[in-house]
């Protein structure tokens, strides 16, 4: 039996463990906080199965002049980040080229298809069904939004895809969310089999439960440096001592870059930081809906609805830009036509790559290390396949087309 230890217990390290343990793998969890309080407690919480177009397009290119000049853009790159972007940012632009785009589609065609079963697989083992939806989602087309013009288009590219879709007008969509308000609105896309959890913290929790029971350790302590053993397997140094284990998998989030640096491994996985409020107002609200525009998603969870979302390329510790809050809070306003008020403002730090797939496999010429982050805006969605390909990877097995696609190797 192997010894295995898994860096990181967000929704991905978790998700890891669980994967490693169901094949009777020893597994040591590390973590400095509980399970599942990093990034993954602030999502929008939705099991992205609509998810089938990389973020590196022509499109996303031509937008972006439009996009950097709004008032109240979502998306917002620092520039005292831009040096850490050197390595990104050129292959994000390779990424955007239409041949590049195409291949990448594919893959994260084949992967969403494969992560969605995996996620709903994962939840429902949890027994815990109060803990998610099945009421689909709408995103929504706003007066001006260019978008709104292509609905019938864009939904029929989406079943293309394989992804159910319907291109709604106004009032369809005020018979699914009669809480939405008609002034801005011009009609939407609904994705009829999309989940979403109404509490991501208690899933991290439930499954850290499950984990617990199966016998997983978890060390509070934060990982500072992983010494290679020449016989074989890896020493790792935390705060309170040393652990010898024969395999280690870094699912540490943004952390992994400074843990992988220290072996001299650099991969172009950056910071881009995302933001949520949790709204005191009561809204009747039974699905996630969003503007499109935006990018961003007001879900019903319990305590209250969550507007979550917006894209900021800066260091991951920089202090909070408030007016991020502010600017949820008005794409609310302009949902729901009257004023919100917020319970909770929260930041957290996406681990992003510029092809838009994770980076999922062996680090190649350290022998018995692993990766698992660069999820972007998708890891609470690929988090169970994520587990279920590393456990595939360790126990040698054939892998899906895709997976070389996900090697740290392709950088
Ligand atoms: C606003 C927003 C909305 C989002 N919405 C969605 C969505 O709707 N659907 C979706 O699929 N995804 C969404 N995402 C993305 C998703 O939340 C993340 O991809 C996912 O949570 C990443 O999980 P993780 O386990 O890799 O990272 P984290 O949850 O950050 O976990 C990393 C863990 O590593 C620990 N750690 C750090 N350094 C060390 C160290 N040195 N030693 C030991 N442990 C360490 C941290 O304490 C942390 O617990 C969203 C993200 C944001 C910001």
């Amino acid at each position: 039996m192997n010894t295995i230890a898994v860096v990181g217990a967000g929704i991905v390290g978790l998700a890891v463990a669980k994967s490693l343990a169901g094949r009777g793998h020893r597994v040591q969890l590390h973590d400095p906080g509980p399970p599942g309080e990093g990034t993954s407690f602030g999502n929008a919480g939705l099991i992205a199965n609509y998810a089938t177009s990389p973020m590196a397009s022509i499109d996303t290119l031509k937008q972006l002049p439009r996009e950097l000049s709004r008032r109240d853009a979502s998306l917002s790159v620092d520039p005292r980040y831009l040096a850490r972007l050197v390595g990104f940012g050129p292959r994000f632009l390779k990424a955007a080229t239409p041949s590049c785009f195409a291949r990448h589609k594919s893959d994260l065609v084949a992967l969403i298809r494969d992560s969605v079963k995996a996620q709903h697989r994962l939840l429902e083992s949890l027994q815990a069904p109060d803990l998610y939806a099945d009421t689909g989602c709408l995103q929504l087309a706003r007066r001006g939004d260019p978008l709104a013009v292509t609905l019938e288009a864009s939904a029929r590219a989406k079943r293309a895809d394989g992804v159910a879709c319907q291109a709604l007008a106004v009032e369809e969509v005020r018979d699914l969310e009669p809480e939405l308000d008609r002034a801005e609105l011009v009609g939407g896309l609904y994705f009829p089999a999309t989940r979403h959890l109404k509490d991501s913290l208690a899933v991290s929790r439930a499954l850290w439960r499950r984990l617990e029971g199966d016998g997983v350790a978890l060390h509070h302590s934060r990982v500072e440096r992983l010494v290679p053993l020449a016989s074989g397997g890896w020493r790792l140094i935390d705060e309170a001592g040393e652990h010898q284990v024969d395999q280690l998998v870094l699912c540490a989030g943004i952390a992994n870059d400074g843990l992988l640096r220290s072996l001299g491994v650099t991969l172009p996985v950056v910071s881009e930081r995302g933001y949520h409020v949790r709204l005191e107002t009561p809204l009747a609200l039974s699905r996630p809906v969003g503007w499109m525009a935006h990018h961003f998603y007001a879900t019903p969870m319990h305590g209250g609805v969550r507007l979550a979302g917006t894209t900021e390329f800066t260091a991951p510790d920089r202090a909070a830009d408030q007016r991020r809050w502010e600017r949820l809070q008005g794409w609310g306003e302009a949902l729901f036509g009257r004023s919100l008020s917020l319970a909770e403002r929260w930041m957290g730090v996406r681990h992003s790559t510029p092809d838009g797939l994770p980076v999922v496999g062996r680090v190649p010429g350290r022998e018995g290390l692993l990766v698992a982050y660069g999820h972007g805006h998708l890891g609470l969605t690929q988090s169970a396949h994520t587990g279920e390909l590393i456990a595939a990877m360790i126990a040698g097995e054939t892998l899906p087309d895709y997976a070389q696609a996900l090697s740290p190797q392709r950088f």
